[in-house]
């Protein structure tokens, strides 16, 4: 039987402000400025848990846990991931890859590649190797080129059974 793989793409911005902490991808990175958010800001994890949610034809992030629920207020992403892992679960998905792209000035990614790769595949339950991480700057072009916001894009390929 052919295996059901679908794609999945999730989108996330979230601006940035000096003296806030950067969580990316579930780890905290040394950095002067950190993306704001009404839950700890990782705009890495959002964007991996709407990818894999829209793969499994499942509800967006945003639905599953609105940013006017008290219940998210500075809520660390890690737990969305367990909770989407859950729901991919529960309808006999699972994640086969993922491939992220972060759009932002600064901090740069580079350094932190290995570890944010580490992070993800950890949270949604694949090897490493089926995780990248790529950092592009805007070529000062834009809110993210100006250094104000970040975006990243995250594409997931999921295997429904
Ligand atoms: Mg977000």
């Amino acid at each position: 039987m052919t295996a059901d793989l679908r794609i999945g793409l999730g989108i996330d911005t979230h601006r940035l402000a000096a003296g806030q902490p950067c969580r990316l991808g579930g780890i905290l990175i040394p950095s002067e400025v950190g993306p704001t958010g009404h839950s700890d800001g990782d705009a890495i994890l959002h964007a991996a848990c709407d990818a894999c949610l829209g793969a499994a034809g499942l509800d967006d992030l945003g639905s599953l846990f609105p940013d006017n629920d008290d219940a998210n207020r500075d809520r660390d992403s890690r737990e969305f991931c367990h909770e989407t892992l859950a729901l991919l679960q529960k309808r006999g998905s699972r994640v086969l890859s993922l491939d992220i792209v972060v759009e932002a000035e600064q901090p740069k990614l580079a350094p932190h590649r290995a570890a944010i790769r580490a992070s993800v595949a950890a949270l949604f339950e694949v090897t490493e190797d089926r995780v990248n991480v790529k950092g592009k700057t805007a070529e000062s072009l834009g809110e993210i080129g100006r250094g104000e916001a970040l975006r990243v894009t995250a594409v997931a390929l999921v295997e429904n059974t």
